[in-house]
């Protein structure tokens, strides 16, 4: 993974001064910033709570969410435009953000990072895989390791992007393959979470392999599922 790009002192959003990667103050006061959410998939939530509902009742595959911001205006023209642009810039303070907020965590380290496999169809449309240019990043941040080769996704599953949550889990089943034994502690890195659905079949997928912690990292979630 060859990290590209170049640093401009403007603000991507909005083009006043700013310092290299970063948002101008304006605008990085103006994210969408995760408020309270559940510990475990870090929906938000109207009061500080332990777990949502439906964490409560049934608990997913993965332990902790961690997410730098809701998936709402501006973030997810940021996202749109790194992803199917190309334009780094946009994904650069986000990418921060969240490095600064894991950093912060007291949670304990994962052993590695391991960026969401993309479907091998849209990886060949897009050319890069954003969840491992993210990976990359945080890894460098937070000197972990990123490991590109543990897990990939097999090509018999439809995109997600028009599935309910309940049609993801099941078009999502036996969608990854892990090489080798995980260590005990796996970050997932990815750049939304949205139902939660590829995480949680991620998740099982890695703890039926022998992990016995599962984090999922990501710019950014979804307000609702
Ligand atoms: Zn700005
Ligand atoms: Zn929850």
């Amino acid at each position: 993974m060859v990290y590209t790009g170049r640093h401009s002192s403007q603000c991507p959003l909005c083009l006043a001064p700013a310092q290299a990667g970063r948002l101008c103050l304006a605008c990085l006061r103006a994210l969408p910033r995760m408020g309270f959410t559940c510990r475990t998939c870090a929906l938000p939530l109207p009061f500080d709570a332990k777990a949502c509902g439906r964490c409560q009742q049934n608990m997913p595959a993965f332990d902790r969410v961690v997410t730098a911001c809701l998936y709402t205006f501006p973030v997810d023209t940021m996202i749109g435009r790194f992803k199917f642009q190309g334009q780094q810039a946009m994904a650069r303070p986000l990418i921060a953000l969240l490095g600064n907020d894991l950093k912060q965590c007291s949670d304990p380290k994962p052993d590695i990072l391991l960026p969401c496999p993309m479907h091998p169809v849209r990886y060949r449309a897009r050319g890069f895989n954003q969840a491992a240019i993210i990976a990359y990043e945080l890894g460098r941040a937070l000197q972990i390791p990123v490991d590109y080769q543990l897990c990939s996704r097999s090509a018999a599953t439809r995109p997600q992007i028009r599935l309910d949550r309940k049609a993801r889990l099941k078009n999502l089943a036996g969608a990854f393959v892990v090489n080798g034994r995980p260590p005990p502690h796996v970050a997932i890195v990815d750049d939304v979470v949205t139902t939660g659905a590829t995480a949680q079949q991620l998740a099982k997928t890695l703890k039926a392999q022998g992990a016995l912690t599962v984090s999922v990292w990501a710019l950014a979630r979804t307000p609702m599922r």
